[in-house]
């Protein structure tokens, strides 16, 4: 079974898109190799000769060949489309013509290979694709017909009673049919394009959601579940030993005052730009988020000392940066998370930290014991 697989390997690839593609030339190999079976029995029934069909099958061989070297070898992935639909479904529609001219009385039914070619196309082809291809069987079919009645000498067939008459029925039954189907392949390729619309669409709603369900409306942070996600997270490193880290929580000093006296939405701009600013002081591995009003909510990896300098930083930037011609102040308070600590007890010793700032005077930071 090992050596099975490996065969496979070998011969069908392991990426898995060129293997799909070695699939579908193997679906068309064994058309041709049923096509080829019934043509024998033509040989053995006398409709035509061995040298005929051995020329046609010389054309099948090298076809499938040089369609295996090529997608085998993935020297078709420089093309838009891979798979080389195109040509291989040419080859098919000139496999089919070309049998036709052959094999005298039995070519009606030699056609019915080319529904195949057309029903494939359908699902893989742009409408203008199928155009060229229904142009290309109509007119290598009136070729074969053509060369038939000049040539005749040409094509050795054998015991062939049929008048030009058939060839003309045969003609003009594929010029009814093949647009129909070229009709059907411009609805599927429109419907095709209707549900790639229609993925793109939902790919873009769920992304979308994705970012509401994670961030703050007001400010675009991270929102309060996101944030309670991220320090479980850290909880569960900081309690494994794997990375100790510290939180604080800011509150803007007074903020109420500013709604009083600007407006509400004077104070929204206040908090945009108080996240925005704040934002700007801190490192990938740091996380702020609004924890809700007008409090935030830091995660840091490493000790208060670090917290504290960072929140020194944001002072600076946020007092004059976040009103115009008013300072904004905050007070914070911050703690190190403890062994065995659950993440609401670090959080209840921050608000008491937070709670000490506010009534010593505002505008500082104090450190959980
Ligand atoms: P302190 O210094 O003690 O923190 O005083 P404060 O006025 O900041 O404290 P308080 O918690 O009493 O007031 C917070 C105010 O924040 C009350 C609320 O109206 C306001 N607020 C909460 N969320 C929003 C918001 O999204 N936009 C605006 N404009 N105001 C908000
Ligand atoms: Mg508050
Ligand atoms: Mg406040």
């Amino acid at each position: 079974m090992r050596v099975l697989a490996n065969v496979i390997d070998v011969l069908g690839s392991r990426d898995p898109r060129r293997r799909l593609r070695l699939v579908q030339w193997l679906i068309a190999s064994l058309v041709y190799l049923g096509a080829a079976a019934l043509l024998v029995t033509g040989v053995g029934q006398g409709w035509m000769n061995t040298s005929a069909l051995n020329l046609w099958l010389g054309f099948v061989g090298a076809v499938l060949a040089i369609g295996y070297v090529a997608l085998r070898s993935g020297w078709t992935e420089r093309f838009r489309d891979p798979s080389i639909t195109v040509w291989q479904l040419s080859m098919g529609v000139l496999a089919v013509n070309w049998g036709y001219l052959i094999c005298g009385p039995m070519r009606t039914s030699a056609l019915f290979p080319i529904m195949v070619v057309f029903a494939f196309g359908a699902f893989t082809l742009r409408w203008r694709q199928i155009a060229f291809l229904t142009v290309l069987a109509v007119s290598s079919l009136v070729a074969a017909v053509v060369v038939r009645t000049l040539y005749p000498h040409w094509v050795p067939a054998q015991g062939d009673v049929a008048p030009i008459r058939v060839d003309i029925n045969n003609i003009l039954m594929l010029i009814v049919v093949l647009p129909a189907l070229a009709v059907i392949a411009a609805r599927l390729s429109s419907l095709r394009q209707k549900l790639r619309d229609q993925r793109e669409a939902l790919a873009r709603a769920l992304s979308e959601v994705e970012r509401l369900a994670i961030s703050d409306e007001l400010t675009g942070i991270a929102n309060r579940r996101s944030m309670q996600a991220m320090l479980e997270r850290s909880v569960a490193l900081s309690t494994r030993q794997v990375m100790p880290f510290s939180i604080a929580i800011l509150d803007i000093d007074h903020f109420k005052a500013v709604n009083d006296t600007l407006g509400h939405a004077a104070g929204d701009e206040v908090l945009k730009a108080f996240a925005r600013l704040s934002g700007s002081q801190l490192r990938d591995t740091d996380a702020l988020g609004r924890w809700g009003g007008e409090e935030f909510l830091l995660v840091m990896p490493g000790g208060t000392d670090g917290v504290c300098r960072v929140l020194e930083r944001i002072r600076e930037s946020v007092r004059a940066g976040c009103l115009d011609g008013r300072s904004i102040t905050f007070s914070a308070g911050v703690a190190r998370h403890r062994a065995e600590e659950t993440p609401d007890a670090l959080l209840a010793r921050a608000d008491v930290a937070l709670y000490q700032a506010k009534r010593t005077g505002r505008d500082r930071t104090v450190v959980a014991d």
